[in-house]
């Protein structure tokens, strides 16, 4: 096996005291995970495989082909994005579906499927059928394991907030759903009355931070590249394309094997930056496609074939690549080992 030059160092330790940290402040209320998209990138089967012995029993993923990619782990999955008619060969054998339209409802009822889960939209008109027609008798006749809605400015200050909250409160005992289940990451910092029976944190278990409840998430992931070329650029030369770096003196730069085609964006150039240990060493020009230009003045022992972590604690790198910590996460690519610890 190939040893590719760019690698993720994941912190099982990290993930899983996430989810700890998660489940305790969800309170009473079990505490899921949304392991959709890959596990946000890290890769779902090893993120909920490290959940389940952790204690985590509800998992959350977008489609069937990712609840299919889960099977083998036997664990409790809920597909979010609902069932069509040509999910109906796989459903409910792997998951169960959580469904959001009129349309599905009808399909699920009359094939007779069994437990379900359903969204109900109380405000944010994503996903969901309305509280309404949820009071005027939508539900009757299915099987409802987990009515869910989701909260739409859950990391803001808003009104909106309590809004959506005070709406789904309303449904309590008038669906007979086993559970209720409202909070995203961000939700559960919100306090206890945003947890109801279950909660699905996703960005705050791979070391999101959104609000002040979230301060004791640890980062999970480090994005590690080698050097390919240390070089010396003479004064008043330009570093990469469109020579947007100039040296103002003679310096020391290392070219590091990761782009933004492995997700390490442009809006890093010039603003984020790798580590020797402790000492930084700022992005210098434009991040290329697969190569990535730093600074190595204050790093003399730093040489070809080295591995340099890049800084990439998700609310900082946020700020400085203008990029969302969802994309971030998300956008780790497929040319990274990806090596756990813990
Ligand atoms: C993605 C998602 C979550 C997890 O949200 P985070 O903000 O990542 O915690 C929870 N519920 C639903 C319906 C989602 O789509």
């Amino acid at each position: 096996m190939t040893i590719a030059p760019l690698r993720l160092r994941l912190d099982g330790t990290a993930l899983a005291d996430n989810w700890r940290t998660l489940d305790r402040l969800s309170g009473a209320a079990a505490c899921g995970a949304a392991v959709k998209a890959d596990g946000y990138g890290l890769g779902a089967a090893a993120v909920a495989a490290r959940l389940a012995r952790a204690g985590c029993r509800d998992f959350f993923v977008a489609t069937w082909a990712e609840a299919e990619a889960l099977a083998p782990l036997g664990c409790t999955v809920s597909v979010l994005h609902g069932v069509r008619a040509e999910d109906m060969a796989v459903a409910p054998g792997i998951a169960r579906p959580v469904l959001s339209t009129p349309a599905q409802i009808a399909r699920w009822r009359e094939a007779g499927r069994g437990p379900c889960d359903v969204m109900v939209d109380t405000g944010m008109n994503r996903l969901g059928v309305s509280v309404q027609a949820v009071g005027e008798g939508l539900l009757d006749g299915l099987q409802v394991e987990t009515l869910m809605s989701h909260l739409a400015c859950a990391d803001e200050e808003t009104a909106m907030n309590a809004r959506q909250r005070d709406a789904f409160a309303g449904l309590a005992r008038k669906t007979g759903a086993r559970r209720m289940s409202l909070a995203n990451s961000a939700g559960i910092a919100l306090g206890a009355d945003y947890a109801f029976d279950l909660t699905r944190p996703g960005l705050a278990l791979y070391g999101g931070r959104q609000r002040a409840g979230h301060d004791a998430i640890r980062q999970v992931v480090i994005p590690e590249a080698q050097v390919l070329q240390r070089r010396t650029v003479p004064a008043g030369q330009t570093v990469g394309y469109n020579a947007t770096w100039t040296a103002p003196a003679d310096s020391e730069v290392a070219i590091l094997n990761i782009g933004y085609a492995d997700g390490y964006f442009r809006g890093f150039s010039d603003h984020g930056a790798a580590r020797a240990g402790d000492v930084r060493l700022p992005v210098i020009g434009r991040v290329s496609m697969d190569l990535l230009a730093v600074l190595v003045d204050a790093a003399p022992d730093v040489a070809e074939g080295d591995w340099l972590a890049l800084d990439y604690d998700l609310p900082a790198a946020a700020v400085a690549s203008g990029m969302s910590q969802y994309e971030l996460i998300t956008s780790l690519g497929t040319r990274f080992d990806r090596v756990w610890s813990g």
